[in-house]
This record gives C-alpha cells, sequence and structure tokens, in this order.
C-alpha cells in the first residue's frame, strides 16, 4: 500500500478529525480491505445549542480528546482484543450501525456486554436497548449532534453519519463508500438504482470529509460521489452494448465470455479514485500498492475487489469469514 492509501494499524486509536478517530478491526481479507473501521466519535462535551458548539477544546490545543463519553459505530467482528481497544478508548454511551453485514455487526452483543451502551441501528434486530434508526433522524450524544442518512444500496439498511459540527464537517460512509474500490451491491435487498440515488444524496455535503468503513478518509464527498457515480454509468453504458450485441438471447449466467467482465457488479474502481490522497493524519505501513497485507497480490490493478464476481476471479481467493464485507 503506499502513502496515499495508508490505513491505520489494528488495534491503534487514530484521531482523524476534531470529533472523530479510528480503530482498524483486524480482520483484513478481500472482502474487507485492510479491515474494518470502527469509528470513535466524541464531541466538547457543551451544549449543542451553544454557538460554539462542535469547537472541540482539543482541536486548539486545549482539553483532551477523546472526550470522557465517546459513540461508537460499527463495532466490528466478535474480536475479543479489538473489542476491548474500542471499550477502553472511553465511557461507551452509544453504538451505532451502518448496516447488516457481519464484519461491522458480529461484536455487537460483546461489546453491548462489556458497555452496557445501548445500539441503534436500522433493523430491529441489530438494536440493543435502543430504538431503530430512521433516515432524518438527529441523535446528540457524547456532545455532538449526529445526523442520520438512509442510503439504500450496498444493502437496503445501510445508513450514513453527518457530523455536521465537525471541523471538518465528516460523514461516515459504512461500505457505501468503502474508500477504496466501488462497493458492491448486495443480494438479495441491495439495488444499483438505490446505490446512485444515494450517492446523489451524499454528494450534496460538498466539502465534507469522508470516513469510510474499509480505508482511511477521503476529500472531498462531492467529487467521490461524483467519479463514483460515473464509473457506475460508464459500466452500465458498457452493458447495454454488449447486451445489444448478444441479442434477446443473452444469459445472465456466468461464463468465460469478455462479456461477464462488464457487469454492473464489477469493482475496478475509477482512476482518480484509486490515487485519491487520504488524510495526512493517516499512518503508513510502507506496503507496496500491489500487496495485500499478507503480501498476495490484491487485483488486476493492485485493488482488492470486494464481493464482485467479476473480479473474484482475478484477485486472491476470498476467504469465507470475509464474506460480510
Ligand atoms: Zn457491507
Ligand atoms: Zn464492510
Amino acid at each position: 500500500m503506499d502513502s496515499e492509501h495508508a490505513h491505520a494499524h489494528p488495534g491503534e486509536l487514530r484521531r482523524v478529525s476534531a470529533c472523530a478517530g479510528v480503530i482498524l478491526a483486524p480482520n483484513p481479507g478481500p472482502m474487507t480491505l485492510d479491515g474494518t473501521n470502527t469509528w470513535i466519535l466524541s464531541g466538547p462535551g457543551s451544549d449543542p445549542e451553544h454557538p460554539n458548539y462542535g469547537s472541540h477544546p482539543s482541536a486548539q490545543g486545549r482539553g483532551s480528546w477523546p472526550g470522557s463519553d465517546v459513540v461508537v459505530v460499527d463495532p466490528g467482528p466478535e474480536d475479543l482484543g479489538h473489542l476491548q481497544a474500542i471499550a477502553d478508548v472511553g465511557n461507551v454511551v452509544l453504538i451505532l450501525v451502518t448496516h447488516r453485514h457481519g464484519d461491522h455487526t458480529d461484536g455487537i452483543d460483546r461489546l453491548h456486554e462489556m458497555t452496557g451502551a445501548p445500539v441503534r441501528a436500522v433493523l430491529p434486530e441489530h438494536c440493543r436497548d435502543g430504538e431503530p434508526l430512521s433516515d432524518g433522524d438527529t441523535i446528540v450524544a457524547a456532545g455532538m449532534r449526529i445526523q442520520v442518512i438512509a442510503t439504500p444500496g450496498h444493502t437496503s439498511d445501510s445508513v450514513c453519519f453527518r457530523l455536521p459540527h465537525d471541523e471538518p464537517e465528516t460523514i461516515i460512509t459504512g461500505d457505501t463508500v468503502l474508500g477504496r474500490g466501488s462497493t458492491m451491491i448486495d443480494h438479495p435487498d441491495g439495488s444499483l438504482g438505490d446505490y446512485l440515488r444515494s450517492l446523489t444524496v451524499l454528494a450534496r455535503h460538498s466539502g465534507a470529509m469522508v470516513l469510510p468503513a474499509h480505508a482511511g478518509p477521503l476529500h472531498d464527498i462531492q467529487e467521490v460521489c461524483d467519479e463514483l457515480t460515473e464509473h457506475r454509468l460508464e459500466r452500465l453504458d458498457q452493458v447495454r452494448s454488449v447486451l445489444n450485441e448478444l441479442g434477446r438471447g443473452a444469459s445472465s449466467r456466468p461464463s468465460r465470455t469478455p462479456s461477464t467482465r462488464t457487469s454492473p457488479r464489477a469493482c475496478a474502481a475509477p482512476p482518480s479514485i484509486r490515487s485519491r490522497r487520504s488524510s495526512p493524519t493517516w499512518a503508513t505501513d510502507g506496503r507496496s500498492p500491489r500487496e495485500g497485507r499478507n503480501g498476495q497480490p490484491t487485483g488486476p490493478q493492485g485493488q482488492h475487489c470486494p464481493a464482485t464476481p467479476g473480479c473474484r476471479r482475478r484477485s486472491a481467493p476470498a476467504r469465507s469469514s470475509a464474506r460480510g464485507a
């Protein structure tokens, strides 16, 4: 991995903005890339109605970060070391979930037991002592205001969390924006149409920094979403032209013909996303862009290919434990 995509190290809390930091889970794989990010949020602890709300004292060299109360987004896998690192950060007052996949949710019960904090997600089966999330909800916790934005597409229950008062403004995107490559549209509830609409919704928050689930932060969300949209539309055009060539007898069954490689699920990222710079606050680990965490090749352009059948054939073998990405 080069410095442009440098990521945190598992178990370490890495701060990326006035109110947000990340602990990387130790679950790297073809579908989880370097691993799943658990985001740790902690605000200034003042009244959200105060005019200086969001101007975290530690951002001006005063006070400490994180504050005593923290919100956790995506506990990640059920890895005791990872969950203990999260619990040790501070007083966990709330646990939020971006979507249903196991690499984000398997640690819910253990972290709930360890901290007593309520868990909120879109799907009731992931909630513990908390209400399900809905689009437009505003959550006030740990001295912050957190807005819920419904972003179906990767899965039907996908949501993003916006911190409008963070410095800079930040949006935790889950797998809707992975941080590298283009996300999968999961069967049976994922939808390409929903995904494209969700990218349009996110792009309205121009200037916000992306805090993705499987890579370091990206600037800025409008550019990222515009490029991802352009990439998908290009793929759709390719599919349409292949279908036109094949005619009405075209089959959706996998084959070895070149046409299957132009599926809308194909995951190669647009070049500008591949080269986008991460936040300078992100650590480097010195790996080559063509190496995975275990030194394995990661795809045709040095890219991991999370759960995209067309690309899985050409990259490192998928691990069954990583299918939840
Ligand atoms: Zn996912
Ligand atoms: Zn994921």
